[in-house]
């Protein structure tokens, strides 16, 4: 099966000499494909390589027993293996379960190729230049979409305005959207189309930034980012039409399969795509879940399970997404004293960068000080609040996913669950990004699941450093949940982060910033720990099959690498849902 790769996406590369893990792999993939078309083959056994077995994830030489859907069995490479129907040989390949990525926005992300991407933008100039380029190239697109701009390291630190992108794309739609989809600049008629345009403009409050005579100044936050993001996408599929967005998608799943992920579950589907979403799922071979949320867009407060659509989403129960605090607008608690480093931090990245954005945008975030300790206001619920949607959720049977990154909120998260006697394991709090030990305990103590990015520290790592919060906090602290007994999934939040889950978990090990210096080093899990963070704990974090790992009676999901997962080098080389070939890399040593 081709594999459409994004521009943004670094493509797996097969090019392995013969005798490899991946040309012996090759000669004996054929097989299976026999079996599609009607052939009787049902127990297949993979040998030769080494297997992370178990619900440990520990790597050892053995052989692999699968029948049918399921596996068999599996016993050290020294036991004589069983008769089967066919034999792949894979000599030097690890083989390792389905990832299952928790966190993966496949239905925005879907989008992604049909926008500009802003990764390598490093100055409004440049962005200016690259809208005016596409505004030319693209007439008649009903919304120009920009994506991943890593503002924080632009010498400017803000976004366009409105005005500068009505002269860079004069009457058009513009869309702008940072690396962490918390934050984006809209264009006049971007802002006009979503009701933003004038004085009134609705409710968001502090979500839309205005000037001083009170008008929008295209800059958007939070839950009015969400409603922009949702209504672009929205008029983008419409032009599509049913097929084409449909296609779109399925695009999208294909690509998660070529790195390996057998289940990708998103944290945000509007109920309007609801429906759609379960027809990718009846197509595609990729296991597929979701969670639901306020239709308006994926920052606003969801109504209530009233609105919830009923039945299974996709593979997983129902579950909806909550958002304690923001992004960029994240709610953490730091000791006074790091109310110097904050503002010292940002003054070292405007002397670094000979420039005064990070020193203004550092001044408009808000910090309140208190007589101990300092803290960001960006809670988006009172505890009440919290508390009373959550048990709404809950009694009628909906899973809980709520997005926390600073200390604060993730407090509150773990408060509010346990106010509200959520049974444990049926909750997730994602990112967890700043933490400290008795946080740490009150998640131990609500019975979620954590779900963290590790692979957010190659991106974002010197980025986090500069705030200097990590002096006081742990950041992404994985060895601190662990101690505290939280069970830990391993999520990509792609595409705010990559999605190879081999540039994840190699992450996980040696978190390094894109300097190049550790990022709290002792908070580094082993290669087993993060294997079985991206598989075991986070198929049972979504009580889904394939909390035993690979072992009799789990499902034969299954991930091929040409060797040790953990070198740089290694690729994934085949993917296997439910015992089926579902994807292998182009081979590249055998000519076209
Ligand atoms: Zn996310």
């Amino acid at each position: 099966m081709p594999r459409a790769l994004a521009p943004y996406e670094r493509p797996a590369s097969a090019a392995a000499g013969p005798g490899s893990c991946s040309a012996i792999a090759g000669a004996a993939r054929r097989r299976p494909e026999q079996q599609l078309r009607g052939a009787t083959v049902t127990r297949r056994l993979f040998t030769g390589s080494t297997v992370w077995a178990g619900a440990t994830c520990a790597p050892r030489p053995a052989w692999l027993l699968v029948e049918d859907d399921r596996v068999a069995a599996l016993e050290e490479a020294k036991q004589p293996p069983p008769p089967a129907d066919d034999v792949v040989e894979l000599p030097g390949c690890h083989v390792l379960p389905g990832f299952v990525d928790v966190h993966l926005h496949l239905s925005q992300a879907a989008w992604f190729p049909h926008g500009g991407d802003g990764l390598e933008w490093r100055s409004l100039a440049e962005a200016r230049h690259a809208v005016r380029v596409a505004a030319d190239a693209a007439p008649q697109a009903p919304w120009l979409l920009f994506w991943r701009v890593p503002r924080f390291a632009w010498p400017d630190g803000r976004l366009p305005t409105a005005r500068e992108l009505d002269e860079a794309a004069p009457g058009r739609r513009v869309l702008v959207s940072t690396l962490d989809m918390h934050r984006g600049a809209l264009s006049s008629a971007g802002l006009a189309a979503l009701g933003l345009a004038d004085h009134r403009a609705g409710d968001f409050g502090e979500d839309v930034t205005r000037d001083r005579r009170g008008r929008p100044t295209g800059e958007v936050w939070e839950a009015a980012y969400g409603v922009a993001l949702q209504r672009a996408l929205a008029d983008t599929q419409a032009q599509r039409g049913e097929q084409g967005a449909a296609a779109v998608l399925a695009a999208e799943a294909d690509r998660c399969l070529g790195y390996g992920v057998t289940h990708a579950h998103d944290p945000y589907v509007s109920p309007d795509l609801h429906g759609r979403m379960l027809a990718l799922r009846a197509t595609s071979r990729l296991r597929l879940s979701w969670a639901t949320g306020s239709p308006a867009g994926m920052l606003s407060r969801p109504p209530g399970p009233a609105t919830a659509p009923d039945g299974a989403y996709g593979d997983a129960g129902r579950e909806v997404k909550l958002f304690a605090d923001g992004g960029e607008r994240a709610a953490f608690r730091l000791p006074s004293r790091a109310v110097v480093d904050l503002f010292a931090g940002a003054a070292a990245e405007a002397w670094r960068m000979r420039a005064t954005g990070p020193l203004r945008e550092a001044l408009r975030r808000k910090v309140i000080l208190r007589p101990g300790h300092l803290h960001t206001p960006y809670l988006r619920y009172t505890d009440t609040e919290l508390t009373d949607l959550i048990a709404g959720y809950a009694d009628a049977g909906v899973r809980l996913r709520i997005h926390a990154l600073g200390n604060l909120a993730v407090a509150q998260a773990a408060r509010a669950l346990r106010t509200a006697g959520i049974p444990p394991g049926t909750a997730t709090i994602d990112h967890l990004l700043l933490l400290d030990p008795a946080t740490a305990d009150l998640v131990a103590a609500s019975g979620a699941t954590a779900s963290y990015q590790p692979g957010f520290i190659p991106r974002y790592g010197d980025m986090i450093s500069a705030t200097r919060t990590d002096r006081h906090l742990t950041a992404f602290g994985a060895r601190l949940l662990q101690q505290a007994g939280v069970p830990l999934a391993l999520s990509s939040d792609y595409p705010c982060g990559a999605l190879d889950p081999l540039h994840n978990l190699r992450a996980a090990i040696h978190r390094r910033r894109p300097s190049g210096r550790q990022l709290q080093p002792e908070q580094a899990l082993t290669q087993s720990e993060a294997v079985r963070a991206h598989t075991v704990t986070a198929a049972a974090s979504l009580g889904v099959p394939g909390a035993g790992g690979l072992a009799p009676g789990q499902p034969a999901d299954l991930v091929i690498c040409d060797g040790d997962p953990f070198q740089p080098q290694t690729r994934v080389t085949q993917t296997w849902v439910a015992g089926q070939p579902v994807w292998r890399a182009p081979d590249l040593t055998r000519g076209p």
